[in-house]
């Protein structure tokens, strides 16, 4: 039996790794077009901005270490250019077949950069891969330029315009968007824009280029597609957010023939669709069903509540679930409460820390919720995601009995405050 895997990072290497867990014997191929693999594309604005001194520190495993202890063959340079899956085979670029039992297609996704006149010039960059960091890393040193512009002001486009900051460039973000993260937050949109601000980054919102030539360094943040081409010639459906359909076994509509990472959907257990949020935690555990299931087991992959955390300028900005417009869009009555608190006791060098929850009127079960703040935030938006996963409602939530002692929190935690604000409102 013969599982092939496309693509070698989270999403490929996971699988491949449960797959040999299940089946010993089972013979695992991974082709990977690129020349890397298995590298933490999370810390890429850190090796930018010269926290991690060398791009190999993101290396977790080679190619090496997975033949010698994993018994998995990785193939670097392997690009996939058609499945065929009547044949049970893919053929690659230079012309070869080869033959898979299972299919686990983890092919990513890639930045949007089409809509972009002189996208493709030297002084255009993306941040997407290691070879991306280390071009850019390299222009860098090589051009000394003096400023940049970043497109783009999702997760990707902030974290970039602070690493370049940092070396000391003068950066420019520019958003076609009124708003930050996707999110239509004007409370979370001035916090990130006063923190920018502070550390003389400029923020343009409702601000559209099309233009990109005639600059001096510009990164393109504008989101990604998913990688769906070669499975979408193969019959391999695409769900209406574009990435491939999956069930919760992350089997495609064809048998033996499963999907996981960046170009597959999740179900997002708020709204209880399918939804595209491409993100390392979730590729990671995806992977893992996906491999576990094409070796012969029967798990499943229980969806996403939509969590994301990032870090600008030494905040931190966390977000879970739906915020208030996307809840009124999937049909709940939004009510939200937002509170600023102490991260923890004052004597301690507790910060302010702003929570906001968000709960459907009629039901009061949680929706989504947001958090910022210098201190704290990694644990407050988790017991947010947790009560998302669990369908709390806001007097459950309320209820919840958090650690406390001064140098961690405050006695009142900032997220049961938060609840009981939400609380209140909804008894009137
Ligand atoms: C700058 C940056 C910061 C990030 N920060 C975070 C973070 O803080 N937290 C978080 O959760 N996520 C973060 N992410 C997202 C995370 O890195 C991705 O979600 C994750 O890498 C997706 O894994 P994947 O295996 O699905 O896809 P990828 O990592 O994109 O890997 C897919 C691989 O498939 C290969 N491939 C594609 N097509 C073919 C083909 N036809 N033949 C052979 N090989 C092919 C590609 O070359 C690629 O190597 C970040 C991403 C970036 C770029």
């Amino acid at each position: 039996m013969r599982l092939l895997v496309i693509g070698g990072v989270a999403a490929g290497l996971s699988a491949a790794t449960r797959a040999r867990r299940v089946d010993p014997s089972l013979e695992i191929v991974v082709l990977e077009k690129g020349a890397d693999i298995s590298y933490g594309a999370c810390g890429l604005p850190y090796y930018l901005e010269g926290r991690v001194r060398r791009a190999g520190q993101l290396i977790v495993y080679t190619a090496e270490y997975f033949r010698q202890e994993r018994d998995i063959a990785v193939r670097t340079g392997a690009r996939v250019v058609s499945i065929s899956h009547p044949r049970r085979e893919v053929v690659l670029d230079g012309g070869e077949h080869t033959h898979y039992d299972r299919l686990v297609i983890a092919t990513g996704a890639r930045p949007r950069t089409a809509d972009f006149e002189g996208a493709t010039l030297p002084h255009v960059f993306t941040l997407h891969t290691l070879r991306d960091a280390e071009r850019l890393k390299a222009y860098l040193r090589d051009q000394q330029p003096q400023r940049a512009l970043v497109i783009g002001a999702g997760y990707i486009g902030l974290e970039t315009a602070d690493a370049l900051r940092r070396n000391g460039l003068a950066v420019t973000v520019v958003e076609q968007s009124p708003h930050v993260l996707g999110r239509a937050d004007a409370e979370l949109t001035k916090a990130v824009r006063e923190r920018l601000e502070r550390f003389r980054v400029e923020l343009q919102l409702n601000t559209r280029i099309s233009d990109v030539s005639g600059r001096e360094l510009v990164i393109l943040a504008t989101g990604l597609r998913p990688n769906v081409e070669i499975a979408a010639e193969a019959g391999v459906e695409v769900g209406r957010t574009g990435a491939i359909r999956v069930d919760e076994h992350m089997q495609t509509n064809l048998p033996g023939v499963y999907a996981a990472g960046d170009c597959a959907e999740a179900l997002h257990l708020v709204t209880g669709r399918p939804a595209y949020i491409p993100l390392g935690t979730t590729a990671n555990k995806m992977g893992r069903v996906a491999g576990a299931n094409a070796a012969g087991r029967r798990e499943r992959f229980g969806g996403v509540v939509g969590t994301a955390i990032l870090n600008i300028f030494g905040m931190g900005v966390a977000f879970s679930g739906l915020a208030v417009d996307q809840a009124q869009r999937e049909g709940f009555s939004p009510v939200s409460a937002r509170i600023t608190a102490h991260s923890r006791a004052g004597y301690f060098g507790g910060k302010p820390i702003t929570v906001e929850l968000v709960a459907d009127a009629g039901t009061h079960r949680l929706l989504g919720g947001s958090v910022w703040g210098e201190n704290g935030v990694e644990g407050r938006i988790n017991v947010i995601a947790t009560a998302l996963h669990n369908r709390m409602r806001v007097e459950d939530l309320e209820q919840l009995d958090l650690a406390y002692a001064p140098p961690f929190s405050t006695v009142w935690d900032p997220v049961l405050i938060a609840a009981q604000q939400l609380s209140n409102k909804q008894r009137r």
